[in-house]
């Protein structure tokens, strides 16, 4: 089986869009059903500069294994397969992550700061369109597509499942940041920024190393690599940490959702806070914190009381 349309929708929907036929490894009559085995297309997914995380979620994706209503019916016959947020068409995995009225503000609102494909690249292209629009994209461009689809997941579950307080003025910033951090984590830190090395279960030690690069941790030790975005409307924001051993390889990673900041400064800290966290996951230490905001980094290190209302975060 290959990249054939399933149903004359399909059909249709593929002769509409028309999506790049460059999917050589589909049109030679290779199956995507079997997610082991050697295609290259996998190598789209599973070596894709993304956290562990994200690739499981598009490995998901790509399987059409999410738990959408259009699967979850067709175990489950008594359940309405009706898109839960819109309502206006079923839920099956490109309505949630494309079609939905959710997906389309995360997607438009990414657009004011990231470089996106046009909308007509969004189309259904077929049952493996999502393989096939990962696949088509640019290493980086791949790289942002499953960020933003991954975010719009975990949106649409925190709506339908969670609290419902992930908003897209938040998650427009925490894709920013993640996304930079992840790459920092990955390639470069950028100009100097603000470094302590931790013990969790001692004391933070005030050494402060200026680098121009990201450096692998010494051996044996971990790298713990935060960010955060704050909005000043709403007070909200988002962060995210990124733990890499001294091999470079990503061990644990993670987002946070925070209700209420005072300032981008308390945004910050409560991403060392949560970075802080999730090494202790690890069990792995010593680890080095690497923050860009020389503000925390101060307070973090002062012998001295800051006053200043973040401190309390690391109290
Ligand atoms: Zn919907």
């Amino acid at each position: 089986m290959g990249f054939r349309p399933h149903r004359p929708s399909d059909e249709n929907l593929e002769r509409r869009c028309n999506p790049k036929p460059c999917l050589n490894h589909l049109a030679s009559g290779q199956s995507s059903s079997d997610p082991l085995g050697d295609r290259p297309v996998w190598d789209s997914i599973w070596k894709a500069n993304v956290p562990q995380k994200i690739r499981v979620f598009g490995w998901r994706t790509a399987t059409n294994t999410l738990a959408v209503l259009e699967n979850v019916h067709r175990r489950i016959s008594t359940t309405r397969p009706t898109c839960s947020i819109c309502g206006s068409a079923e839920e099956d995995t490109h309505h949630a992550l494309v079609e939905c009225t959710l997906a389309k503000a995360l997607r438009h609102g990414m657009r004011s700061v990231w470089t996106l494909p046009p909308e007509s690249e969004f189309c259904k292209s077929g049952k493996e369109w999502f393989l096939i629009m990962i696949t088509n994209a640019a290493p980086e461009m791949r790289v942002k597509l499953m960020f933003l689809f991954w975010r719009v997941w975990h949106h649409r579950n925190n709506i339908v499942h969670g609290d419902g307080k992930a908003s897209v003025s938040v998650s427009i910033p925490f894709l920013q940041n993640y996304l930079s951090s992840f790459k920092d984590a990955n390639v470069t830190l950028g100009s100097s920024k603000g470094k302590g090395l931790l013990y969790p279960s001692q004391s933070l030690v005030s050494s402060h190393v200026d680098v121009s690069k990201w450096l692998p941790p010494p051996a044996g030790a971990v790298s713990v690599c935060v960010d955060a975005g704050w909005d000043a409307v709403s007070k909200r924001a988002g962060s995210g940490a990124v733990i890499r051993d001294d091999q470079g390889s990503i061990i644990r990673s993670s987002w946070k959702f925070h209700p209420y900041c005072e300032s981008a400064e308390e945004a910050e800290a409560k991403a060392c806070l949560e970075g802080l966290h999730q090494l202790l996951h690890t069990n792995r230490i010593p680890g080095i914190l690497e923050t860009d905001c020389q503000r925390v980094v101060q307070t973090v290190t002062s012998e001295n009381f800051d006053r200043s209302h973040h401190h309390g975060v690391f109290i």
